[in-house]
């Protein structure tokens, strides 16, 4: 079988020429980055759960009508993706106070929000994604004014299905970063996707009970194993893939 044709690699993924025009097949890697690709590790078992998490979050918001990128799922590692035309904006949307919103603010993580805000940063490694104005993403042509409202209603629709599926099993959706890129159909009709992956990697997500956090957070400031914590997740959204299970075998009964 001819190798497969790498078309990019991130830092968590790898992207590989699809077997039909328009598609990709997307990898996901053991390695955790974190501070710009600064701190960085393997864990074991990691891209297996996202892999599975996120075809377990993009097949919800397809079931409710929000677009995504997901095709199916290959294997344990990989899903067939479309091809899309990447806006080049990471879209964070924040329920309460967290991370960089916390710092640059001075205030306490945990904060409640008046509302759920979307932000933006333009995605550039190099820059470390800095947080823009909507007069920049248009000024210099990244996106429309409505593209710009478009993907803030997906954005605010994909925070109502995740805080909802999260809070159904004790989790506590803090903030959340989504990608968006554009579909062309017929060559002239454009449609809005959400692509990239939606994981405990690009999610804030706090046990409603103890606190506990159970996303990368957990990496990003030494508070124990990533995997346990995305196993976490994935076990109370019944999603762990089949060899991680530890379900008894079913009694036979003749
Ligand atoms: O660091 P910050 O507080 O801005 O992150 C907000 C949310 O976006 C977090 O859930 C984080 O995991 C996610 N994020 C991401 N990729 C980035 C930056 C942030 O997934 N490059």
């Amino acid at each position: 079988m001819p190798r497969r044709k790498k078309i990019y690699e991130g830092k968590a993924k790898i992207l590989y020429e699809g077997p039909e025009p328009g598609t990709l097949v997307q990898y996901f890697k053991d390695d955790a980055t974190a501070d710009n690709g600064e701190k960085k590790e393997v864990f074991e078992g990691k891209g297996v759960l996202n892999n599975r998490l996120s075809e377990f979050f993009m097949t919800g918001l397809e079931q409710i009508g929000v677009p995504t990128h997901f095709i199916r799922r290959i294997n344990m590692r990989e899903q067939l993706i479309r091809q899309v035309e990447l806006i080049p904006l990471e879209i964070i949307v924040r329920n309460l106070a967290a991370g960089s919103m916390a710092k640059r603010l001075g205030m306490e993580e945990g904060a409640a929000l008046p509302r759920p805000i979307v932000e933006f940063c333009y995605k550039d490694d190099r820059l470390g994604d800095p947080l823009v104005p909507e007069e920049y993403i248009i000024a210099f042509n990244w996106a429309s004014q409505q593209d710009l409202d478009d993907i803030v209603a997906l954005a605010l629709r994909v925070n109502d299905f995740l805080s909802g599926v999260m809070h159904g099993v004790g989790i506590r959706l803090v903030d959340f970063k989504i990608e968006v890129g554009r579909i062309w159909e017929d060559g002239e009709f454009d449609r809005l996707v959400i692509c990239d992956e939606i994981s405990p990697d690009s999610c804030r997500l706090w046990d409603i009970e103890t606190g506990r956090k159970l996303d990368k957070d957990v990496f990003r400031r030494d508070l124990g194993s990533l995997t346990d914590a995305y196993t976490e997740v994935a076990r109370r959204l019944g999603v762990l893939p089949s060899n991680v299970t530890h379900r008894p075998k079913p009694t036979l009964i003749n």
